[in-house]
């Protein structure tokens, strides 16, 4: 089938974008894709946040996920029909033990990249190794896991020859165009210590993945530049049980009155025990075609996770007419909502861009606002970064 979207080169400044080849209507699917690689936060994990090993999907059932949410062992989801999760469907490693929610996703993982990835837990391993020490220096709120960049080696070390150079092209297509900007990317995504964290992670990659294949790799610039591909291109995946199965249900004729009361208390109890930012299952993952989208701060499509896995699909929130620019925000919704100038610096400081879209362009004459006149929103995005607290 022929895409309804394709990528062109518009300028220098803004490299390349992503137009509509047909209309689309608000709330149409616009694309869907599986992502070249994704990964499962590294302390969701641990925290027993259960997903699929290959997509993500989350393994508990929607009343497990809402009684672990809650802290309520005894809680008990009407509608069970709502509930997505079929555990009959999953299966186990042998080597490893770990879980895939299906045997399809079993297979897939262990042809592309797990049979390199298997081991037993325990320290010893070079990629356990790997993961101890990234989870010692990241922690959450986390916006990647370095064994995405694991992953991606272990792709690179089963595929075939043909499949290699496809790949080096992917990431070729994910790497263009900002390699000025790396230094910058890596330190906003790790923080002040991030020279001496690339320096600790390096020579252990280096270790797990020795053979010749990798020798362009693991040098200083190159590494920083697979660093700099999830930096800058990582989508952040959020996927839960009881959010698919609430989703269904308030979607559903069955969504009265009391179904909604027990909506309304359930997700009390989960933000007393787990704060509402913890809900979801979360990983990020490499999307090739969401990778050409533009941001804009009133963008004409937002992503979503319909599938309840790693599947994106791109939807459209405005009437999108052929010819179009297609644009998502990488700006969450709330920030959105903030002043041009907030707005602004967030995308200034983050992804090095000036915003010039056409709501910062309708909003110039709002470009005094201080962050004070803007009621101290400036507030509700922290910077991390000890030097800029200093400067401002
Ligand atoms: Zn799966
Ligand atoms: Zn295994
Ligand atoms: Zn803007």
């Amino acid at each position: 089938m022929a895409l309804p979207v394709e990528e062109r080169f518009i300028n220098n400044l803004t490299g390349n974008g992503l137009f509509a080849k047909k209309d689309f209507t608000v709330g149409e699917v616009i694309f869907e894709e599986r992502p070249l690689v994704s990964c499962q936060f590294a302390w969701n994990e641990d925290c027993g946040y259960k997903s699929c090993e290959y997509c993500l999907r989350p393994l508990e059932s929607a009343q497990e996920n809402a009684r672990r949410l809650t802290g309520l062992p005894d809680l008990v989801l009407p509608f069970p029909e709502y509930d997505a999760i079929d555990k009959s469907l999953q299966e186990t490693c042998d080597g490893c033990g770990i879980t895939y929610c299906s045997p399809s996703c079993k297979d897939e993982a262990f042809r592309r990249y797990h049979q390199t990835m298997c081991h037993k837990k325990g320290q010893s391993h070079p990629l356990a190794v790997i993961r101890a020490s990234w989870k010692e220096m990241h922690y959450p709120p986390e916006s990647m896991n370095v064994m995405i960049l694991a992953k991606l080696a272990a792709m690179f070390r089963q595929a075939s020859e043909e499949e290699r150079s496809a790949l080096s092209k992917m990431l070729a297509r994910f790497q263009s165009g900002f390699a000025s900007a790396n230094e910058s990317f890596i330190h906003r995504m790790m923080g002040q210590q991030f020279q001496a964290q690339l320096e600790t992670l390096r020579p252990l990659f280096a270790a797990a993945f020795p053979e010749m294949i990798f020798q362009d790799w693991w040098t200083r610039q190159n590494f920083l530049s697979l660093f700099t591909v999830f930096a800058r291109n990582a989508q952040g995946v959020g996927v839960s049980s009881f959010g698919a199965w609430q989703y269904a249900l308030r979607n559903s004729s069955t969504f009265t009155e009391d179904a909604k009361t027990f909506l309304d208390v359930t997700y009390v109890a989960i933000n007393e025990k787990t704060g509402e930012e913890f809900i979801d299952n979360e990983g990020s993952g490499l999307y090739i075609m969401q990778r050409a989208c533009n941001h804009s701060c009133d963008p004409n499509t937002e992503v979503s996770f319909l599938h309840n896995d790693s599947t994106l699909s791109l939807i459209a929130r405005h009437p999108i007419k052929v010819g179009e620019e297609i644009f998502i925000s990488y700006l969450d919704e709330c920030t959105l909502k903030h002043s041009r100038h907030t707005r602004r610096k967030i995308l200034r400081e983050n992804y090095l861009f000036e915003c010039q879209c056409r709501l910062c362009s309708q909003q110039a004459d709002q470009a005094d606002i201080t962050s004070d006149e803007d009621g101290g929103e400036d507030d509700d995005w922290k910077s991390d970064d000890p030097m800029e607290e200093e400067e401002a």
